[in-house]
């Protein structure tokens, strides 16, 4: 079990990579518009906030801006209206910093590279306070991303569970070798597919379903979506 304070089983982390800033913002778009419930946007700059704002807007979205230029009560109203449920979305420079009173936030999604894992980590645990499912993507993009710091690179080069890389990057650690089960290394419904074809099918328990897999590894996953294959 990964074992830790740290840990929150209703987070599912994924990270998307894309090879220019025109495909990635599309894609936050996209997900925002798919996904149901409050989110957060979180991208580098004041234009960035108010182009996607505009967008989501032009698409019948309920959605606001947050950035350092704004005068300090505009500030104040987006923050109670996003708050209070009268916007869907919250488009925010790191002006926004990490305090955010709402929790029923169903996404986090980063178009911006967070400075340090510890920050992607405060900031993406924004999502689902009030324990129910909740998704934090981060849109990658290498090209225009520059280097990240060794932790946070580890983080986005994935290859493991994102909460076992997210927990080993603050020092927490993890236990033993079962992972989330739901984020895009795992394996959850929807995400990226594990090779399954290399491993050998272990248990099956409920919904969770645990194969070996030869590098040295074990692995759970959702049993739906294994059948799905
Ligand atoms: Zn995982």
């Amino acid at each position: 079990m990964l074992d830790t304070g740290l840990y929150r089983p209703n987070l599912r982390y994924g990270v998307l990579r894309f090879a220019g800033p025109a495909a990635r913002d599309a894609a936050a778009l996209r997900l925002a518009r798919a996904t149901a419930g409050a989110g957060i946007i979180h991208v580098d700059d004041m234009a960035t906030a108010e182009r996607l704002c505009r967008q989501l807007r032009a698409a019948g979205d309920s959605a606001c801006c947050y950035h350092g230029k704004l005068e300090p009560a505009t500030r104040r109203a987006r923050l109670r209206q996003f708050r209070q449920g009268a916007r869907r979305v919250l488009v925010a420079t790191p002006a926004l910093g990490g305090g955010m009173d709402r929790p029923d936030i169903r996404f986090v999604i980063h178009l911006r590279l967070p400075a340090s894992l510890q920050d992607y980590y405060r900031e993406s645990c924004l999502a689902g306070r009030d324990g129910l499912p909740a998704q934090c993507t981060l849109l990658a993009c290498p090209p225009c991303d520059g280097v990240s710091a060794a932790p946070l690179a580890a983080y986005l080069r994935g290859g493991a569970c994102r909460w076992r890389l997210l927990l080993a990057g603050l020092g927490a650690g993890a236990q033993g070798g079962v992972c989330c089960g739901q984020c895009d290394q795992c394996g959850g419904a929807g995400q990226a597919r594990p090779p399954l074809d290399l491993a050998v099918l272990l248990t099956l328990a409920g919904e969770r379903v645990l194969f070996d897999f030869p590098e040295d590894s074990s692995k759970t996953f959702m049993a739906e979506f294994v059948q799905a294959r």
